[in-house]
C-alpha cells in the first residue's frame, strides 16, 4: 500500500504575528509537491489565524492537547476546542513534552485516545535518548512508548508516528540514513507483530531531528521513511525544499 508522504512543521514556542505571516506567505505562494501532505503546528495562540490564512493544501496542528473534557484545567486546551475551530491535527508525545513537562507514556496514550475519540488526527512522537541508544535500547524504548498507546487504541488510521531520536532534536546531529531506516524498519516490524500487518503497512512513520533542506533528500529515499517532522527548519523558507524532498 502506498503511503502518502507527509511533512510536518513544528514551530514549538517560536514566532510572532509578523514571522508567522511570513511563513504562511511563503507556503501559500510556493509550488508544493501535490503528493505530499503538509501540516504546520504553530504555538496555540496562533492556531486560529494560521488556520484561517493557510491555503495551498496546508493543514494546521496543535502542539499538545488535554485529554479530559472542558473543565477546571487552567492553561490547557481541550480536544473539543480544537475540533470546533477546525484544527484537524495534534502533535502528542513530543520529547520536549515528555522531558520538560514530565509527560509519561501513559499520559501520552490517554491524550492520543482522547484526540482520536474527538476526531482529531495525531502525530505521535517517540524516540530514544543518546544514553538509551548507546545502551542498545533504541527499539525497546520506542516500542514501549508505542505499546502504551496500542494498549488504549484500536484504530490507527488517523495516527502518524514520528520517530525523533532525542539526541538529534535541535542539535544539528541528524541520524544517518542507515540509523533512521533501521529504527523505522524496527518500528514497522513491531507494529506488524503487535498491532497488525495492515496497520504496519499503512501507517506513516516520519523521521524528526535536525532535518534540513540538505539532508532530507537522502532520508526520503529510505523505504520506511514516510516523511518528516521538522522543527527549526520549518521556520525558514527552505521548509519548502523539505516538503518537496521527493521531487
Ligand atoms: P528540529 O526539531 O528539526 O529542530 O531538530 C524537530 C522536532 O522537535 O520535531
Amino acid at each position: 500500500m502506498a503511503r502518502t508522504f507527509f511533512v510536518g512543521g513544528n514551530f514549538k514556542a517560536n514566532g510572532s504575528i509578523k514571522s508567522i505571516q511570513g511563513i504562511l506567505d511563503n507556503l501559500n505562494g510556493a509550488k508544493l509537491d501535490p503528493n505530499t501532505e503538509v501540516v504546520i503546528a504553530p504555538p496555540s495562540i496562533f492556531l486560529l489565524t494560521t488556520a484561517e490564512k493557510a491555503s495551498n493544501g496546508v493543514k494546521v496542528s496543535a502542539q499538545n492537547v488535554f485529554h479530559k473534557p472542558d473543565g477546571a484545567w487552567t492553561g490547557e486546551l481541550t480536544t473539543k476546542m480544537l475540533v470546533e475551530h477546525g484544527i484537524e491535527w495534534v502533535i502528542l508525545g513530543h520529547s520536549e513534552r515528555r522531558t520538560l513537562f514530565h509527560e509519561t507514556s501513559e499520559l501520552v496514550a490517554d491524550k492520543t485516545k482522547a484526540a482520536l475519540d474527538a476526531g482529531l488526527n495525531v502525530i505521535l512522537c517517540i524516540g530514544e535518548t543518546l544514553e538509551e541508544r548507546d545502551a542498545g535500547k533504541t527499539l525497546d524504548v520506542c516500542c514501549s512508548q508505542l505499546k502504551a498507546v496500542a494498549d488504549k487504541i484500536q484504530d490507527w488510521s488517523k495516527v502518524v508516528i514520528a520517530y525523533e531520536p532525542v539526541w538529534a532534536i535541535g542539535t544539528g546531529k541528524v541520524a544517518t540514513t542507515e540509523q533512521a531506516q533501521e529504527a523505522h524498519e524496527g518500528i514497522r516490524q513491531w507494529l506488524s507483530s503487535s498491532v497488525s500487518a495492515d496497520v504496519a503497512a499503512a501507517t506513516r512513520i516520519l523521521y524528526g531531528g535536525s532535518v534540513t533542506e540538505k539532508n532530507c533528500k537522502d532520508l526520503a529515499t529510505q523505504p520506511d521513511i514516510d516523511g518528516f517532522l521538522v522543527g527549526g527548519a520549518s521556520l525558514k523558507p527552505a521548509f519548502v525544499d523539505i516538503i518537496n524532498s521527493k521531487l
